[in-house]
């Protein structure tokens, strides 16, 4: 008998019907003989509109009282699953992230799963149940609810996998798969078939929302096959595993496997920083102190003893930047700082680049045909970034998706 993790994200649970689909789809894993375990978020916007409804009573809710709410997203559609598929006839479960053993670090909002300890949910498929756990929460060591960061669910689903040594591990979404690009943007993205786990990270965590980036590192690192596919039909998916097979990957000889974009980008510029040691120390202490996660850092070249320095993170972080950069005003004696909201940032993954030399040169080329001016850059072994006004977002994923051979039609 095979174990199966099955994760059903928000809109494939974002309705009664979509519902009842899901649990008939969990339904065919059980008849076909596998123990099934199954990780279920909040159902449709249901996680959005709480934030926006804690936003209205209070404009900087305490993280805690935030993960107390949106932990409730959860736990509402874990019962509603289990009560669907009781109605079919089927014995099913509902356990919190505390009951299905999930422990975690204590940091609210942005947790990370210690451990798991899945005997509860072994005794309820023991016992012929199938498990529906709560995605995206766990509790620390004092018993406070913690959530895993917004995409978690699929992170819930990895660590489940790990802990009950499951065969098979399924994340079902509202797409067929990863793709080159958001198939909701680029018309023109096809399925990518297989992808390796280091592609998989850099295209998560440059925004690609299909899997949240910690839930591909935790299934690199221990091993965990992934497979990602629709929950609205029964097509194949993607395969995000350490090997991609010589075959699949010649067939297509790409230098770069996708192009992805991320909206949640704040540029913060600070000018006329003093030309010393320690600035850069004594501003980015600051920022860590008040929880700013930095992404890209440029420092420019300095004239009369003074240079620039500009970063970005996410824009849910203003307020927080705001308070480090008028602490540091205190401080350190710059001239004026300007923090922009309309920025996005554009990146194209694929471990072809490693060996091959232009891929930079030919993605700023591609933007500078198109008129598209690029505000920073930042480039890893297999990626590289740039930061581009948010109304050419379209545009540039279009151009570069066709520029690296990326289109379905000539595939
Ligand atoms: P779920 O609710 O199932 O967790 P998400 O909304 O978190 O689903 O992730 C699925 C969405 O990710 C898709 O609807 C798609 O628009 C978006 N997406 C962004 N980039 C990609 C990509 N490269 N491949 C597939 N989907 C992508
Ligand atoms: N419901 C949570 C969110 O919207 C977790 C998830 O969907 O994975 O981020
Ligand atoms: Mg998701």
């Amino acid at each position: 008998m095979l174990i199966k993790v099955q994760k059903f994200g928000g809109s494939s649970v974002g309705n009664p019907e979509r519902m009842r689909r899901v649990a008939r789809r969990i339904a065919e894993a059980a008849d076909a003989g596998n123990q099934v375990a199954v990780v279920v978020s909040a159902m449709g916007d249901t996680t959005d509109d709480l934030i926006a409804l804690s936003r209205e009573l209070n404009p900087q809710p305490e993280r805690r009282e935030m993960d107390m709410l949106l932990s409730t997203g959860e736990q509402q559609s874990i019962a509603l699953l289990a009560m669907t598929l009781q109605n079919m006839g089927y014995k099913a479960i509902s356990l919190t992230g505390r009951q299905a053993g999930f422990r975690t670090d204590g940091s609210y909002s942005s947790a990370k799963i210690l451990s798991v300890d899945c005997q509860r949910v072994r005794d309820e498929l023991e016992a012929g149940k199938i498990a529906i756990v709560a995605g995206f929460q766990g509790v620390d060591h004092c018993g406070e609810i913690n959530t895993l960061g917004r995409g978690g669910s699929d992170t819930s689903a990895v660590a489940l996998a790990i802990g009950l040594e499951a065969d098979v591990c399924e994340i079902f979404t509202d797409v067929d798969g990863v793709y080159t690009a958001d198939p909701r943007i680029v018309k023109k993205a096809w399925k990518i078939p297989e992808i390796s786990y280091d592609e998989m990270l850099e295209m998560a965590a440059m925004g690609a929302l299909v899997l949240q980036p910690r839930s591909v590192e935790l299934a690199k690192q221990y091993g965990v096959v992934l497979h990602v596919r629709s929950s609205f039909n029964h097509n194949e998916g993607t395969i995000v595993k350490e090997e991609v097979s010589m075959d699949k990957d010649m067939e297509k000889e790409l230098i770069v496997c996708g192009v992805a974009h991320d909206m949640n980008v704040l540029k913060v510029s600070l000018f006329g920083i003093p030309n010393r040691h320690g600035m850069a120390g004594d501003i980015f202490e600051q920022l860590a102190r008040v929880g700013v996660n930095v992404d890209m850092i440029v420092q420019s070249g300095s004239r009369d003893m003074r240079h620039d320095i500009s970063f970005t993170c996410g824009r849910d972080e203003r307020v927080k930047v705001e308070t480090a950069v008028q602490n540091l005003m205190l401080t350190v004696p710059m001239e004026y700082y300007t923090i922009v909201d309309t920025l996005a940032k554009i990146s194209i993954v694929g471990a072809g680049m490693i060996t091959h030399p232009g891929v930079a040169a030919k993605m700023f080329r591609v933007f500078s045909e198109n008129k598209i001016n690029i505000s920073m850059i930042s480039t890893s072994e297999i990626k590289i970034s740039c930061i581009v006004d948010e109304r050419e977002v379209t545009k540039a994923l279009m151009c570069l998706h066709t520029a690296f051979g990326l289109d379905a039609e000539e595939n």
